[in-house]
């Protein structure tokens, strides 16, 4: 039986004209996803890492991306950083003329997301900005469902375990870092994804842990044209079952319920998808499409919401943050 760790002849041929790939920063999305999805594309090798203290076996390792781009030969660089140090490292990243690909959030600002994009196109190289949970099975037939059909409304409940899903994760409460919007523009890159009207910021509750510059929990209503109400819920604070749910009621009254982050896709009751995700596979597919196209991709949508979100919101406080619950 083939050892699915060791390549067989025609990956072997294959990847001799592979795309040679960089990573920079090696944390916990890259030994969960990217590796495995890198591993497993004939279109791509593995050649280099860059990050402060982690190190990837049997590649070359590096502290720095400037170091990385120096002394690795390379084609294309996968950004995996915080959000807070990922424009700085794409954009050296494009000087060194790379394709790049970037984790969400894109970038710390808006302003540094269209300039990279800007910054892409003068140097005629691939930009591609990610929205993983796109890549969901049930996102694209739930679009398909939607598309030209009356929404009366939609309802949100994003909700996860901050300790089980980010610990010891400290950036997330570091100003750019997010907080709950970490995981919640998840939800709003596929909100964007299926609904085919324009969305906006309508109004926003932020509640901050008294010790924290991000907020643990976000009350968010937007608004579309011809929908009555897009609320969410956003809560890092769900211990328990998780929710990753968003509910489109249309108005002819049957329900869509995309659920588990957009892997299960049930009408009115009915399931129509119930698949394993396989997201980053289907990310370093589209990777490899793109730069054979000479093209990038760029979606701001859900990162200008997430923006206009803080700009607008109603601020609260709440009881400080800790990484372990603190014994009482
Ligand atoms: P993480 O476990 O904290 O890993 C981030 C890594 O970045 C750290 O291990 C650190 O490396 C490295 N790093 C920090 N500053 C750096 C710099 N200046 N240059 C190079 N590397 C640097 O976080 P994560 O969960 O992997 O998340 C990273 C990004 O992926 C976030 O934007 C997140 O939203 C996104 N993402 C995460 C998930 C998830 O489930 N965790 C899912 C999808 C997307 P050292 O260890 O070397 O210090």
């Amino acid at each position: 039986m083939q050892d699915k760790n060791v390549p067989t002849a025609d990956q072997v041929v294959a990847r001799s004209a592979a795309i040679r790939l960089g990573i920079v920063g090696v944390g916990k999305i890259v030994r969960d996803q990217h590796l495995p999805a890198i591993h497993a594309h004939p279109g791509f090798v593995l050649k280099a890492s860059a990050s402060p203290r982690s190190r990837i076996e049997g590649i070359a390792n590096f502290t720095t991306v400037e170091a990385m781009l120096a002394g690795a030969e390379l084609d294309a660089v996968a950004v995996c950083t915080p959000p807070q140090v990922r424009c700085q490292a794409a954009r050296a990243a494009l000087a060194a003329g790379k394709h790049v690909l970037l984790e969400k959030p894109p970038c710390l600002t808006t302003a540094e997301l269209s300039q990279l994009e800007c910054f892409a196109r003068d140097q005629g190289r691939t930009l591609f900005q990610t929205w993983h949970s796109r890549y969901a099975p049930g996102v694209a037939p739930a679009g398909d469902w939607l598309r030209g059909r009356s929404i009366r409304g939609v309802r949100i409940e994003w909700k996860e375990d901050v300790r089980r899903w980010h610990p010891g994760q400290t950036w997330i409460w570091q100003p750019g870092g997010l907080g709950v919007f970490d995981p919640g523009i998840n939800a709003l890159s596929i909100l964007t994804a299926i609904l085919d009207e324009p969305l906006h910021m309508h109004s926003a509750q932020l509640l901050f842990p008294a010790n924290c510059q991000a907020p643990i929990a976000a009350e968010l209503l937007l608004g579309a044209n011809g929908i009555a109400a897009i609320e969410a819920s956003f809560d890092f604070r769900q211990t328990g079952p998780q929710t990753w749910d968003i509910s489109v009621t249309a108005a002819s009254g049957e329900v869509l319920k995309l659920s588990r982050g957009g892997s299960r896709l049930e009408v009115d009751g009915q399931v129509v998808v119930d698949l394993p995700e396989r997201e980053y596979a289907a990310i370093y597919e589209r990777f490899a499409g793109l730069i054979a196209a000479g093209e990038s991709e760029v979606d701001a949508r859900p990162f200008q919401l997430v923006a206009d979100a803080f700009l607008i919101a109603a601020r609260g406080v709440t009881e400080p943050f800790h990484d372990e619950p603190v014994a009482s």
